[in-house]
């Protein structure tokens, strides 16, 4: 039997049309107003250019205003520092993303942190994740928040199984790994030093590959009927799990492109959307 595809681009879209309705709501209210979302380049990095201009358009699309800021690559951690200050009293500015990774010379933890509670709608900051961690509001984390929305949006059952996350980024793995466990999940967390990965993965109801490496995690490690989520996307169309032989064997698989990714932009600009609504009603 083939596995259930958790279409991540389809649920993207869907969920578009509902935000599109609730900022044009919020638009007749309110005189016009929309949320705002403030994204931050620091440099040239052509990637990190793209991943910023999608976040832009998906504002666009949705009706909802982006205001871009762009900085050159010399920016120090306190002219960063500054911007993020000065957005965060901007009473128009509903959410800020600031771009990873940063150049080097400039203290990324500290700027994430920098960015108010209330403003930090894809989720960086040690505050709002500690407070996600122990159950409080918080934004989350956007690609984690990502995935546990598309799993609740296919109703896979979470509760009681075995959680498997390889990679404990703090944008990725560690937050994912929280959220699974606050789901009521069995969670193990592995990474580059862990023993016996295969292992590991072998007892997994749901895999979670965020590794940053093509291919990384082996179908034949990965038993039937699991769940199969994968963060990552590489040049040639392949994440961090070898999906292909997994497309009969898993009960359930995020396909790469169109599963994970386009879930992560999609929770940012639906965390600013329930930001924005907070202030403007
Ligand atoms: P990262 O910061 O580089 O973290 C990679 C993690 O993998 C680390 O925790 C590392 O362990 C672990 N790892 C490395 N080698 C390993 C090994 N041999 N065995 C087990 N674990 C190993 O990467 P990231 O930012 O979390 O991203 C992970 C993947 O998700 C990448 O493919 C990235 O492109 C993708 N991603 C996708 C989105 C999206 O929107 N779709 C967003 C973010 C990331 P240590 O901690 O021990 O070093």
């Amino acid at each position: 039997m083939s596995a259930l595809v958790l279409d991540g681009k389809a649920l993207a879209q869907k969920t578009e049309e509902e935000l599109s309705a609730r900022v044009a709501a919020m638009k007749d209210k309110s005189g016009g107003q929309t949320p705002i979302l403030a994204t931050i380049l620091v440099g040239d990095d052509p990637a990190s250019a793209t991943y910023v201009k999608m976040k832009g358009n998906a504002c666009r699309r949705i009706g909802m205003d982006s205001l871009q800021v762009e900085l050159p690559s010399s920016t120090t951690t306190e002219q960063l520092l500054a911007k993020i200050e000065e957005l965060n009293s901007n009473p128009n500015v509903h959410g800020i993303l600031l771009q990873h990774p940063v150049p080097e010379q400039i203290d990324e933890r500290a700027c994430f942190d920098a960015i108010a509670l209330e403003k930090d709608v894809d989720g960086v900051t040690c505050l709002g994740f500690g407070r996600m961690a122990m159950g409080e509001e918080a934004y989350g984390c956007a690609t984690p928040k990502g995935i546990m929305r598309l799993l609740e949006a296919y109703n896979i059952e979470l509760e009681g199984k075995h959680a498997v996350v390889v990679g404990r980024s703090p944008i990725l793995g560690k937050p994912m790994a929280a959220m699974l466990l606050n789901a009521n999940a069995t969670v193990t967390i592995c990474h580059s030093r862990t023993q016996d990965l295969a292992e590991h993965i072998r007892r997994a109801d749901i895999v979670v590959g965020a590794v940053g490496r093509p291919e990384f995690i082996k179908a034949e490690w990965i038993k039937d009927g699991a769940v199969v989520v994968d963060a990552g996307y590489h040049p040639g169309g392949v994440g961090d799990i070898e999906l292909g032989p997994l497309v009969e064997r898993a009960s359930a698989y995020t396909p790469v492109p169109g599963g994970v990714g386009p879930m992560t932009i999609n929770t940012l600009i639906y965390q600013s959307v329930d930001s924005g609504e907070k202030k403007i009603g």
